[in-house]
């Protein structure tokens, strides 16, 4: 892994506004992914493969990492970075909208990284909960969204996001075979363990 290709990407990611997964998030994932030492990693989400990148570091040996992105031009710029960075036999990019795809995937997944559309995050959910091992973590990435989702203004234009994103919240606290915590790392992390299947 070519780590200063890798921090050559980030700053231009960050130059052309790309949402890369932030330092204080990327440091708690990090620390989970140490300790469950995945073998298998969905992430739906690729933009230029900043956070696929970073996560591949933490995979078993002959690990995989399955990455979902729509938008062509970044699936182009991932294509290079990944293949720049050294790390193409980690990383699978699925092209296409997740919406569509997830449904067609049939892998058990150590760890889900939820990271695109926030008004799909239940239907992400929904997905991810039914191919994650038990003891899988399912994240989901800019879970309380610049701090709409914990205020009680209604009224901003991203209401369906901020709707869909409390109500990702509601299913994952209330699901007794699901452990969450939310941390105001970034734009906010919710961190749920799957304890029973
Ligand atoms: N995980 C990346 C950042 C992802 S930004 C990192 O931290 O480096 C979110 C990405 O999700 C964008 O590139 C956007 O094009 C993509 N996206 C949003 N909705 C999507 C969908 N329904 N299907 C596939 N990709 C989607
Ligand atoms: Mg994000």
């Amino acid at each position: 892994m070519n780590i200063e290709e890798l921090e050559k990407i980030k700053q231009k990611a960050l130059d052309e506004h790309i949402p890369i997964i932030m330092d204080d998030t990327l440091e708690v994932v990090d620390k989970i992914l140490k300790e469950i030492k995945p073998k298998r990693i969905l992430e739906i989400g690729t933009a230029v493969g900043y956070s696929a990148m970073c996560f591949s570091e933490y995979l078993q040996e002959g690990g995989k990492i399955d990455t979902i992105e729509r938008d062509e031009e970044r699936i182009a710029e991932a294509k290079i970075n990944i293949k720049n960075v050294g790390v193409e036999d980690k990383i699978n990019i699925y092209e296409g909208d997740a919406v569509e795809i997830l449904p067609t995937l049939n892998e058990k997944y150590d760890v889900v990284f939820i990271d695109a559309a926030k008004g799909k995050y239940p239907f992400f959910l929904e997905q991810a909960l039914r191919m994650i091992n038990k003891n899988g973590v399912i994240l989901a990435d800019n879970i309380l969204y610049k701090g709409y989702v914990m205020s009680d203004y209604n009224k901003h234009k991203q209401r369906t996001a901020v709707r869909n994103l409390r109500e990702y919240i509601k299913e994952v606290t209330e699901n007794p075979n699901i452990q969450t915590e939310i941390l105001e790392v970034g734009d906010g992390l919710a961190i749920s363990k799957i304890e029973e299947k």
